[in-house]
C-alpha cells in the first residue's frame, strides 16, 4: 500500500489564542508521534497546495467566501461565534485543508497513491454551505467529494465521520444528494445542536449515549453503517477522522480505545478495496487531548499502511 500524508507548515501559523483546544500543538503532537513511531517515514510525504475558488465554490456560495475574507483581520484575531476566531493567517490556512482533500483525491485518482492522510487544521465538518461554525471556516471533506465529481466523473461516494460531533456542515452541504452517503456517529445529544436527528435518505446516523464504548461503537458501526456503504458502492470512500471520541478527549464523554481508530479505519478500507479500487482519502477533523490525539492518529495512519496495531509497541 501507498499511503500519503499529506500536511503543510502554514497551517501552525492559524491560531485562535491561547488556551483554545484548536491549537498548532494538535498538528505538531501528530507528526511527533507519527515520526516516533516510525510511521510517518513509511508514507509519502507532500505538502498541500490552497483550494481555487472555483473548488471551494462547488460546496461554498462565493459570496459567503469573499464575505469571510472581509473578517480577516490585519492583525490579532477576530470572533466569528463563541468557538471560532480568525486570526491574519486563519484563511489561508484553511484555504490548504481544503486543498489537502482536493490533492489527495488527485493521488488517489492518478494513482500515485492507494489511500491518503491529510493532516490538516483548521478541521471542516462543522463549516455549513454558508456558515462557519465551530473551529471550521471551509469544509475540507465536502470540497475533496466535489471535486472528485467535477474533475473525476465520480458518482458515488461514501463520506465516513467518526468525529465525536455530528457533521451539521457535511449533512447542510449534501443532505438529499443522492450520490453522497454520509455514515456519521456522534455523541448525543451534544454540540453542534443542529441536525440531531437527520432525516435524509443519504445519511446514516449513528447517535452514541454518552459513555459509550468499543463494544457500543462497533456494534453500531456494523450494524448501521456497512448495510448501507455495500448497498451504494462507493467509487471513492472519504474519511472525516476525529480523533475526539476518546476517552481521554477533554471536550466529551464516549469512551474509544486506540484500536477502536485502527478497526474503523480498516472496516472504511475493506470499502475502499472492494468497491472503490482501494481510493480512500482521510481528513483531520477534532481530536484535544494531546497526547491521545497522536496516538490516535498513528494507529489510523497505521491501518492505512497496511500495518497491525499494538498500543505496546
Ligand atoms: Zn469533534
Amino acid at each position: 500500500m501507498i499511503t500519503s500524508f499529506i500536511s503543510h507548515p502554514h497551517c501552525d501559523r492559524h491560531h485562535m489564542g491561547p488556551g483554545h483546544p484548536e491549537s498548532p500543538k494538535r498538528l505538531e503532537a501528530i507528526t511527533a508521534r507519527l515520526a516516533l513511531s516510525g510511521v510517518l517515514q513509511q508514507t509519502m510525504q507532500s505538502d498541500a497546495k490552497p483550494a481555487s475558488d472555483e473548488q471551494l465554490a462547488r460546496v461554498h456560495p462565493l459570496r459567503h467566501v469573499r464575505a469571510l475574507e472581509k473578517c480577516v483581520p490585519e492583525q490579532g484575531i477576530v470572533t466569528l461565534d463563541a468557538d471560532t476566531l480568525m486570526n491574519p493567517d486563519s484563511l489561508i490556512a484553511a484555504r490548504l485543508a481544503a486543498g489537502a482533500v482536493v490533492r489527495g483525491v488527485d493521488q488517489v485518482f492518478r494513482q500515485q497513491a492507494d489511500n491518503v492522510f491529510c493532516a490538516m487544521r483548521p478541521p471542516g465538518h462543522h463549516a455549513e454551505a454558508s456558515e462557519a461554525m465551530g473551529f471550521c471556516f471551509y469544509n475540507n471533506i465536502a470540497v475533496g467529494a466535489a471535486h472528485a465529481r467535477a474533475q473525476y466523473g465520480v458518482e458515488r461516494i461514501a463520506i465516513l465521520d467518526f468525529d465525536v460531533h455530528q457533521c451539521n456542515g457535511t449533512i447542510d452541504i449534501f443532505r438529499d444528494d443522492p450520490g453522497v452517503l454520509i455514515c456519521t456517529s456522534f455523541q448525543y445529544p451534544f454540540y453542534p445542536w443542529r441536525y440531531l436527528n437527520p432525516d435524509y435518505p443519504n445519511v446514516i446516523a449513528t447517535p452514541l449515549d454518552p459513555g459509550s464504548d468499543s463494544r457500543v461503537f462497533r456494534r453500531a458501526v456494523e450494524h448501521d453503517w456497512l448495510p448501507a456503504l455495500q448497498a451504494h458502492r462507493p467509487e471513492l470512500v472519504l474519511v472525516s477522522a476525529g480523533f475526539d471520541a476518546h476517552r481521554d478527549d477533554p471536550l466529551a464523554d464516549i469512551r474509544l480505545e486506540y484500536e477502536d481508530f485502527h478497526w474503523i479505519t480498516e472496516l472504511a478500507m475493506d470499502i475502499a478495496r472492494t468497491y472503490a479500487g482501494h481510493r480512500l482519502v482521510s481528513a483531520l477533523e477534532g481530536g484535544y487531548d494531546l497526547n491521545a490525539l497522536g496516538r490516535s492518529a498513528e494507529a489510523h495512519v497505521k491501518a492505512l499502511l497496511g500495518l497491525p496495531y499494538d498500543r505496546h509497541a
